[in-house]
């Protein structure tokens, strides 16, 4: 027999796993849209758009899980155009709606922010008791250790791993050895950074005013996609699933230049 789980035991674990009720957010997190009652196949990916749920459809997946889901708080709520026909697609073929926003960014192990340390190679500050160091609005800010080099160097490294160029503002020469990071469109929370005292911070975005600060405070700023840094949160929790319930769960990245 094929293995599955019940909608309602893998919503009920994922809630427990991610500490969901913990979070003020944006929008809800968990279980957003209710499709088939058992689950045997999940597509992952970053975002539920209508490219994610036509895979799903094609691939007759029973769940899409992601980390920007739908009904966020600062969006009509009317069902019209692009957003009529991503909800009808999930009702019309019985997909069940995963989101998980700020409790995948943040959780010690397969969060978006744990992950992209991992695959930078850092080294992330850790309390007597092993729990990450984080910072900032929220306390959704990572900090810790790279390989010493120039800030050009890191910046290029970053680019490498990512398999995108990442846009690196402030002194190319300036020598970098601690770090702040945070994954997504987190450009506006530079200013904690440069409180901590980090050498460098970086996130997925860029706004206007992240090239003056980086020259103006000597604190580095690498922009490296919003996309590219949040892929790995959502592959590591699908992994969590499969080893816990044995259902097929496949990462599908459908590549954003943003
Ligand atoms: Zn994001």
């Amino acid at each position: 027999m094929m293995n599955q789980v019940s909608t309602r035991r893998l919503a009920e674990w994922l809630d427990g796993a991610l500490q969901t009720p913990r979070f003020k957010d944006y929008c809800p997190n968990g279980l957003q849209v209710e499709g088939r009652d058992t689950i045997r196949h999940i597509i992952t990916g970053v975002t539920a758009s209508q490219a994610l749920l036509d895979v799903a459809v094609q691939q007759d997946a029973d769940a899409i899980l992601v980390h920007h889901g739908w009904f966020w708080k600062n969006e009509s709520p009317v069902l019209r155009g692009s957003r009529r026909r991503r909800i009808a697609t999930a009702l019309q073929h019985g997909l069940n709606v995963f989101g998980f926003h700020l409790p995948l960014d943040a959780h010690p192990v397969w969060g978006n922010n744990a992950q992209l340390g991992q695959r930078l190679g850092f080294e992330p500050d850790r309390d007597a008791d092993g729990v990450p160091l984080t910072f900032g609005p929220g306390d959704l800010i990572w900090r810790g250790r790279c390989r010493p080099c120039t800030l050009q160097e890191l910046g290029r490294h970053v680019g490498d791993v990512l398999g995108r160029p990442a846009l690196t503002l402030g002194d190319p020469h300036k020598p970098v050895a601690t770090v702040a990071w945070c994954t997504g469109g987190a450009q506006n929370m530079m200013d904690a950074a440069i409180e901590s005292g980090m050498d460098v911070y970086i996130s997925g975005e860029a706004s206007e005013q992240n090239f003056h600060m980086a020259n103006e405070t000597g604190t580095g700023y690498i922009a490296a996609g919003h996309h590219a840094t949040e892929r790995y949160g959502v592959q590591a929790l699908g992994q969590a699933i499969a080893d816990e319930f044995g259902i097929k769960v496949e990462f599908v990245d459908l590549d954003n230049p943003v």
